[in-house]
């Protein structure tokens, strides 16, 4: 390994490989978790998520390779995710109980730890560009409904139909849902997430963490999960990690799990993973809380940890190893407990 290391100094000396001095840069994607197993999954299901992943993977490595900014990559890729039907963010998000669309969205830089959020906004097509117009062009970190969407309309972002954002799988979901509650059995434990977040290391040594969601099926009364709250959902700071978080969002709520992950790693001096783990581990899985999260550090290691059976995830580490997955048992899981029972 150290020989191997030499090597490539000599030849990044000599200028043969070119990225041999390259500053470390790294991503992470994550798609939702939860009961994700190859049962729940059909085979064309499964390529096609595979497929988005690594696209939006590939896509976001090179533009870091390219010298973009975190706060770019990260917009960029939520987009892509978010304008898919595939996951619950943007078109394709879930339904409320009323069948209409309430979306939620943050961002935030680990350099200056700036931040924007919006929370339960219908007609702004990206929501991640809603919450980047926050932390650029306003005073604020979190705005939230009908003014929210005016804030973004005022901006110049595209606003559309909240019809925009339904699909079929959604509103079958909303049914089923309904007809669960109705026979008291909504929580049934068969809970799938499909938030998207990224998280970055850019070539400036800066670290940059979004996520864009839906929310959870069946919501009301205005109901806000942890997506759009900066150190719930979402955390960035450069002393420490970037994390994205998707899951109960209730419990990421209490559980502060965003920003604990990285409080752990500034504080305690813990590994990426072992705070990642410890928090959703011993932490919130006791707790009865599911989720996961994806995490990176300044020396672009990444953690991608959850305690549910799954969770659709991508990511590219400052030492080049790819891992594009869903079940616990593809590569790249990361858990304490590595339970392969789904193989
Ligand atoms: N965390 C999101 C929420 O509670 C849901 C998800 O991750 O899918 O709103």
């Amino acid at each position: 390994m150290f020989q191997l290391r030499r090597l490539l100094l000599l030849l990044g000396l000599l200028g043969l490989v070119p990225g041999a001095f390259a500053d470390p840069i790294a991503i992470a994607i994550h798609g939702g978790a939860g009961t994700l197993t190859r049962d729940s999954i059909t085979p064309e299901q499964e390529r096609d998520y595979l497929a988005i992943l690594n696209t939006a993977v590939q896509q976001g490595h090179a533009r870091l390779q390219d010298g973009a900014t975190g706060s770019d990559v990260v917009r960029e890729t939520i987009r892509l995710l978010e304008n898919s039907p595939l996951f619950n963010a943007g078109h394709g998000a879930v339904l409320t109980w009323n069948g209409t669309h309430e979306l939620d969205a943050s961002m935030m830089l680990g350099h200056n730890l700036a931040a924007g959020a919006v929370a339960g906004v219908t007609r702004v097509k990206n929501p991640i560009e809603a919450a980047y117009a926050v932390l650029e062009y306003s005073p604020h970190v979190l705005l939230s409904g009908a003014g929210a969407d005016k804030f973004a309309e005022s901006q110049g972002l595209t606003m559309v139909d909240n019809r925009y954002f339904t699909t079929p799988r959604r509103v079958e979901a909303l049914e089923l849902f309904r007809a669960k509650y109705e026979d008291k059995k909504a929580q049934n434990g068969d809970e799938k997430f499909g938030t998207v977040g990224v998280v970055v290391l850019d070539t400036s040594g800066n670290l940059a963490a979004g996520t864009s969601t839906g929310g959870m099926t069946g919501k009301r009364w205005g109901r806000i999960g942890d997506s759009p709250l900066i150190g719930s959902g979402t955390f960035a700071d450069n002393r420490s990690c970037a994390v994205s978080a998707t899951g109960h969002g209730e419990f990421f709520i209490r559980w502060q799990v965003a920003s604990d992950i990285c409080a752990r790693v500034r504080y305690q001096g813990l590994d990426l993973l072992v705070a990642a783990n410890q928090v959703l581990h011993d932490e919130l899985a006791l707790a009865g809380g599911e989720g996961g999260v994806i995490a990176i550090d300044p020396k672009g290691n990444v953690a991608l940890v959850f305690n549910t059976e799954g969770m659709y995830r991508a990511s590219i580490n400052a030492a080049g190893e790819k891992v594009v997955g869903i079940y616990r048992s593809h590569a790249g899981t990361q858990n304490k407990e590595q339970d392969l029972s789904d193989g």
